[in-house]
């Protein structure tokens, strides 16, 4: 899509603080019911005043520095003024000039396949507005409510310069910010409303339309989608593309428009005076000296130290909860072996039961990739008893192995069973004595329908092979 040009603006809610950003109101608010969790402050009464939330500057640095951004030696807060009725001070704090932090570029996998950078414009600090929860769609809605839970907490917006090329792209970005940002625990993807995404989009040589606040990242590709099929359908007809801000519904799946674009000036910009500006340059080193290994660096690691293929170190990289489970596996395991298991079984089953890893027993992991190691149960046997564990058939490896009887054949047992298959086919042992290798897989299989699947194939292959021959 070389046409097409797409930037971000992303709205990361640093959810893992303590309290809201100017006030002592609890973050917690994300199970309470409407207006329980707002004071004077976030409220914006006459009279009330703020006060910085330090931890939440130094959490917007970390990430500053972990999106490879410039900081800046002072910061500065100021008034966006506008109204909205989930805004009840009339203005929201937010920085304008000298933001927190400056160009920077994280790396992302392009649709061509090569890992290519993605320039950051700036990321700077603000309040969260309340919510408004409409009944029914924006554009039909009868009514319309208010919680203002939401205002005041603190929220790091995180601008991209156009460098995106297809909705595919933007979602690899936002996959890659979402994994900074829980390597660095500042942030809870799985909560309510934890990053929202306004969207720049134009057709080369067109005007640009801007969807605004759509929630989830496959929102963002379907709304991206529609808008770049309207855009491309607005110019076959030799109609220009407006400047406006548009919303995604996501029930119908299109972007309705709501309103002209709002440019900068409109706001009426100017320093907050109610806050100083903070001289945040001292700051930066101590800081810098905390941050945590981050994804791409644990990806080179796993590669380096555990000799995975780079598919396997980034899928087991990408979530930091799936990271730390596999070094808590592969300490004890052969952990190529835990590799394989981990990346491609225990993921895919979890993914289609719709949970996460902490939904897993590491303990269970090591128990099952040890018993893999010992040739203690076959990969048939492992599958099944990762899939009874999740589906809550059973309480250990060890239990469900003895229950369904998935230990390996004692070899006596297996050695019957091919003696007693082998008889059994004498039109398949002639098929193979005519030269047909395939007949062989038959009798395979009779053996391991005997022996419930237990034994290897392999090696019953082998035993088979034998069996015969020496007929
Ligand atoms: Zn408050
Ligand atoms: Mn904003």
């Amino acid at each position: 899509m070389d046409d097409v040009i797409i930037g971000l603006e992303i709205h990361v809610q640093l959810n893992r603080l303590e309290s809201k950003m100017f006030c002592g109101c609890s973050t917690k608010y994300h199970n309470s019911p409407p207006n329980t969790h707002t004071c004077p402050v976030c409220l914006g009464l006459p009279g009330s005043l703020p006060v910085i939330n330090r931890k939440a500057v130094e959490s917007g640095i970390k990430v500053g520095l972990a999106l490879n951004c410039h900081i800046e030696e002072e910061t500065l807060f100021y008034r966006k003024n506008y109204y909205y009725p989930d805004l009840s001070k009339g203005f929201q704090i937010s920085q304008y000039d000298y933001p927190l932090a400056t160009n920077g570029h994280i790396m992302i996998l392009g649709d061509d396949g090569i890992e290519r950078n993605i320039r950051i414009n700036r990321a700077h600090m603000e309040e969260d507005p309340g919510r408004l929860v409409h009944a029914g769609t924006i554009d039909r809605a009868k009514y319309t409510m208010v919680d203002y839970n939401r205002c005041g907490m603190s929220l790091l917006e995180v601008v991209t310069e156009p460098d995106l090329r297809s909705p595919k792209e933007a979602r690899a970005f936002l996959d890659k910010l979402k994994s900074i940002l829980e390597y660095l625990d500042v942030f809870d993807g799985s909560l309510e409303g934890a990053m929202r995404v306004d969207a720049n989009i134009s057709l080369r040589g067109g005007d640009r339309s801007e969807v605004k606040n759509i929630s989830g990242f496959k929102g963002v590709e379907k709304a991206l989608s529609y808008e770049i099929t309207r855009q491309r359908n607005l110019a076959r007809r030799n109609i220009k593309v407006v400047q406006e801000t548009r919303h995604f519904d996501e029930l119908r799946n299109i972007t309705v428009s709501i309103r002209s674009k709002v440019g900068a000036h409109d706001y009426r910009y100017f320093p907050e005076a109610d806050l100083v500006a903070m001289r945040i340059a001292s700051w930066v080193p101590a800081i810098r000296d905390s941050l945590p290994e981050l994804p791409d660096s644990r990806r080179e690691r796993f590669v380096r130290q555990y000799g995975l293929t780079d598919d396997h170190a980034k899928s087991l990289t990408t979530e930091i909860k799936v990271a730390d489970f596999y070094e808590l596996v592969a300490a004890r395991t052969a952990p190529k072996i835990a590799a394989v298991w981990i990346a491609d079984v225990l993921k895919g089953e979890l993914n289609y039961r719709n949970l996460g890893i902490e939904s897993f027993d590491p303990e269970h992991m090591v128990q099952i990739v040890q018993l893999l190691e010992g040739d203690e149960i076959t990969e048939h046997s492992a599958v099944a008893v990762i899939r009874d564990l999740l589906d809550k058939k059973g309480s250990s490896p060890q239990e469900i192995i003895t229950s369904r009887g998935l230990g390996k054949a004692e070899d006596d047992v297996v050695e019957k069973a091919v003696a007693e298959a082998v008889a059994e086919c004498s039109a398949a042992v002639a098929d193979y004595r005519a030269g047909s290798e395939r007949a062989l897989n038959y009798i395979v299989g009779q053996v391991m329908k005997k022996t419930r699947g237990k034994a290897s194939p392999g090696e019953v292959h082998d035993l088979v092979r034998a069996q015969v021959e020496r007929l």
